[in-house]
């Protein structure tokens, strides 16, 4: 079966430099390259790709050899990542074949096997996350009807979902992510099948499902990533001790301002706005017993804390500025002028003051008089 190839000039500023070099360089030796995956879908939706991703039919050990300043990194599938600066790298992938043995329960044990661009171009999990860019022919190469997906603006699985999700559950989020970040449709049959095999969710390592929330969360979208992970029956694999309030939603809106404004964001806010109902919960069932209050918030945070990083990690200095901005809940809330000079300085002082507004304009209303108090003493 031929692809579908289809001239589009994208415009060659939008296409990140390193990366056309890195294609050239591969095809002046004699291998296929070309752009892949997420980089293409989102030129082709009109929006910024975040970086820029190569296939290739090289092997890794050619394309490392090919330049110099390169590294092989990868155990179960090995990649290159060629450097161009401290920070920066262009990864590239050998085709890699969708041939895969199966355990029992369909997860794939083993998929290191490379191929040729079509066999590459099937193993990936979404139309839309499936085409090639042959950069020297400006033309897009599909092989699974992703232009079709993209111009109706359907998330569809390449293949039988079911199939795709036991092989590899955290597909059922990054399916939610797509629909979300291209404001598209969810094929059915996708939905369908999260429903019926989310519970697989559970067996996924808490540090994988650390980077993806990471994703799900840190965009201009993570309120309505949330809605979405919610009417999926998804969220509770990730935060089963979260939910939704006036605060979350707050916090989620506000975040998308944030970096739609180029600022700063911390997964430890998020992390500690999304488990702060469930440390009030375990605090007042603690409480009973009457110990210190300081003791006691420490515990109830330890015990949320742990029982989160069952399902996703939580590295530790993570959940130790979510502790932070807990504990200085009750000082922002109560402490003496004296000791407010004080609390300013405190390395974690701007973030749980934000926390503490956020608190105030949704689920703590009361506590508006106290945030202005804060405002102006900062001022
Ligand atoms: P983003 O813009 O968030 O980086 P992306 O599509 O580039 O989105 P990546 O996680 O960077 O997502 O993956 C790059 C490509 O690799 C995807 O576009 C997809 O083709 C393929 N891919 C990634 N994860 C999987 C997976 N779990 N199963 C199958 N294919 C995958
Ligand atoms: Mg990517």
């Amino acid at each position: 079966m031929n692809p579908i190839r289809q001239t589009i000039h994208f415009d060659k500023k939008l296409i990140d430099k390193d990366a056309q070099k890195v294609v050239k360089t591969l095809n002046q030796v004699g291998h296929e390259a070309y752009l892949v995956g997420g980089c293409i879908r989102d030129l082709l939706v009109g929006q910024k790709p975040k970086d820029f991703d190569i296939a290739t039919s090289a092997t890794p050990e050619q394309v490392h050899k090919t330049f110099k300043r390169s590294r092989l990194i990868g155990k179960r599938f090995r990649l290159v990542h060629i450097m161009f600066s401290s920070r920066k790298y262009i990864e590239v992938a050998t085709f890699r074949s969708g041939k895969v043995k199966n355990t029992r329960n369909g997860a794939i044990l083993r998929d290191n096997f490379y191929g040729t661009l079509r066999e590459d171009a099937f193993r990936r999990d979404f139309s839309v996350n499936g085409l090639y860019y042959d950069i020297e022919k400006s033309q897009v190469i599909d092989y699974v009807d992703g232009l079709e997906a993209i111009n109706s603006s359907e998330i569809r699985m390449i293949g039988n979902p079911a199939e795709r999700f036991k092989e590899d559950p955290v597909r059922m989020i990054r399916a939610i992510r797509f629909k979300v970040k291209l404001d598209a449709k969810i094929d059915p049959k996708i939905s369908i099948s999260i429903t019926k095999h989310a519970y697989l969710l559970a067996n996924i390592p808490a540090a994988r499902l650390y980077d993806e929330c990471i994703k799900l969360f840190h965009n201009e979208k993570s309120f309505e990533v949330f809605e979405q992970l919610l009417k999926f029956g998804l969220l509770k694999y990730l935060f089963r001790q979260t939910k939704e309030t006036s605060f979350i939603n707050k916090t989620l809106i506000n975040t998308s301002k944030r970096i739609k404004n180029r600022k700063t964001v911390t997964p430890a806010f998020l992390f500690a706005v999304f488990l702060w109902g469930a440390q009030n919960k375990r605090f007042n069932e603690l409480n009973k017993k009457k110990k210190s209050r300081i003791l006691t918030m420490n515990q109830a945070s330890e015990d949320v804390i742990s029982k989160q990083t069952e399902q996703v990690l939580m590295p530790r200095w993570l959940s130790n500025r979510v502790k932070d901005i807990w504990l200085m809940q009750y000082q922002l809330e109560n402490c003496s002028q004296k000791k407010a000079k004080e609390l300013i300085a405190h390395p974690r002082f701007r973030m749980a003051y934000d926390f503490l507004v956020l608190r105030s304009e949704s689920i703590n209303p009361e506590l508006a008089e106290r945030a202005k108090y804060w405002n102006q003493l900062q001022h």
